[in-house]
Order: structure tokens, then C-alpha cells, then sequence
């Protein structure tokens, strides 16, 4: 892994996703998952999962932003994973975390690490915040292919039950959704969701940027050849595809009385 430190020139930016800014407090991601969009959102030509530039000095310009913008909510990891095994030599989130505190910013955060889990006495004093865990599949050797260098579903499961425990509103993401792999076990996926109380479901499809098929495709090629065909024509050859494994997602998180949020909306009669 090649770590880099680098100066940043600013810290919040515009956000895609719906967030009022968003924040990432480094530049590429360990973690490495095969079906990442942030290379292609970022025009990135370094492989990805190869590198991590650390922006040092983040914290000081975050806190000289914050006190010029207007109060909104800071989307957190919306690029790379903040809680990545890096912030535990360099806490440039800790230190992002601490000035978001210190102005009273409402905070959303999206990760697949349990590292999170250090920053507990931090999170229980914002006055809004709500944390989102990604889990794509029950099956850990499926997890590996996918996301190589991420948290075990295990301990992201734990990670949920602790983040309830202590108070703090969170929420699972199914996304994206993989081509016979999720879909394999979603039963077991709603209910870890239901034993570890999270608040909501929030779920996507895979949606291929310009070089995401280039990458699950080299991936799947070493690793797993036989999900080739399945995946192509997931994406390409099956048009209700994706619509009925949400439809069965919301479904079951109906049944099991979760509020299911989708990025895409069927059309359900
Ligand atoms: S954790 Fe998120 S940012 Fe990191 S590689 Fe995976 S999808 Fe990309």
C-alpha cells in the first residue's frame, strides 16, 4: 500500500448523493472492492485499493470552513472509506470529527469498517448524526471477492448492534446489488438487519461507471470466472433484473417492519 501525505486545499465539497457537503478526509481506499465508482468519479488513474493519499492538513482548513458556511449536513466517506486502517496511525477523521463537533454539524457517515467503533464517545455528542454500514452479501467468501480488504460481515454486523446499543441511529446499505450474490441470501441479510436494530435500509443497483466492468471483469476473471456470464446478463440481458430483487428486498423489509429506502423505485401495482 502506498501511503502518500498531501495538502488539501479545501475540505467540504458539493455532494452527489443529496448531502449538503460532502467530506473525505483521504484519496483512494484500502479496502479495495472490485465494484467501486469513486476511481471513475475522481478520474483516477492509479489502481485502486494500491494507494492512500493522506490529507494532513484537512482538519485545520475544515475548521476555517466551518465557520463561514452555513449549517448542513456533511456526508461522510462519500469517496473513500474514512474509517479505512490508515486513520488508525493518522486520525485525520478523528480530527475532522472533533471540528464538526465543535461547530454542531449534523453528520452522516457511510463505511464498511469497524473502526467506527473507537470513535463511540465522539459520536454520542453530536445532536444529529446517523451512520451507514454496507453489507453486499451474507457469505464471507463472496465478501472477499468483492471487498477484498474490508471489515468481515461479522464485525460490520457487530459493528451495527454496538452503534444501536450506544444510542446512535444507523442504517444497513445494500448496495450495490451483485448479481447472484446478493441475492443469494437476502432473507439472512434483512434479518442480521432486524437482530442489530437498525433504523432503515437504504439499498442500490450496480451501476457501471467507465471503468467499473473493466475491473469486476479482470477480478472475476482470476477469482471467480463463473459469475462472468451471470453478471452479464444481469446487466445487459435481463431487464427486470434488478427491479425484482428490490421489489423481494422491500418486501421482506416490510415484513420485518424495517423502513426500505431504494435508490432506483420499482413500479410495484
Ligand atoms: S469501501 Fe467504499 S470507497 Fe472504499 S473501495 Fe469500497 S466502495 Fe470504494
Amino acid at each position: 500500500m502506498k501511503l502518500i501525505e498531501i495538502s488539501s486545499k479545501s475540505a467540504l465539497s458539493k455532494s452527489g448523493l443529496g448531502y449538503d457537503y460532502a467530506l473525505n478526509p483521504y484519496r483512494g481506499c484500502e479496502f479495495g472492492c472490485i465494484y467501486c465508482y469513486a476511481p471513475d468519479v475522481l478520474r483516477e488513474q492509479r489502481i485502486w485499493g494500491q494507494f492512500v493519499d493522506i490529507k494532513r492538513n484537512i482538519p485545520t482548513i475544515l475548521a476555517k470552513e466551518l465557520k463561514k458556511r452555513t449549517k448542513g449536513v456533511v456526508g461522510i466517506s462519500t469517496v473513500t472509506d474514512a474509517f479505512q486502517p490508515v486513520e488508525r496511525r493518522f486520525e485525520v477523521t478523528r480530527r475532522c470529527l472533533e471540528q464538526l463537533l465543535k461547530f454542531d454539524f449534523p453528520i452522516s457517515i457511510q463505511t464498511k469498517s469497524d473502526l467506527i467503533l473507537k470513535y463511540l464517545d465522539l459520536f454520542q455528542q453530536f445532536s444529529q448524526i446517523d451512520i451507514g454500514i454496507t453489507l453486499t452479501t451474507m457469505n464471507e467468501a463472496s465478501r472477499k471477492i468483492f471487498e477484498p480488504r474490508a471489515a468481515s460481515i461479522q464485525a460490520r454486523i457487530n459493528a451495527l448492534k454496538q452503534l444501536n446499543a450506544h444510542g446512535i441511529s444507523t442504517w444497513l446499505f445494500i448496495g450495490p446489488i451483485l448479481p447472484h450474490i446478493t441475492d443469494q441470501d437476502l432473507e439472512a441479510l434483512i434479518q442480521a438487519a432486524a437482530h442489530a436494530k437498525v433504523q432503515e435500509i437504504h439499498v442500490d443497483r450496480l451501476r457501471l461507471k467507465a471503468g467499473t466492468w473493466k475491473r469486476i471483469h479482470t477480478a472475476l476473471s482470476k477469482k471467480a470466472p463463473e459469475l462472468i456470464v451471470p453478471f452479464r446478463n444481469a446487466l445487459w440481458d435481463s431487464p427486470t433484473y434488478f427491479t425484482d430483487i428490490e421489489i423481494r428486498i422491500m418486501q421482506l423489509c416490510k415484513d420485518s417492519g424495517i423502513p426500505c429506502q431504494l435508490a432506483f423505485k420499482p413500479t410495484v401495482d
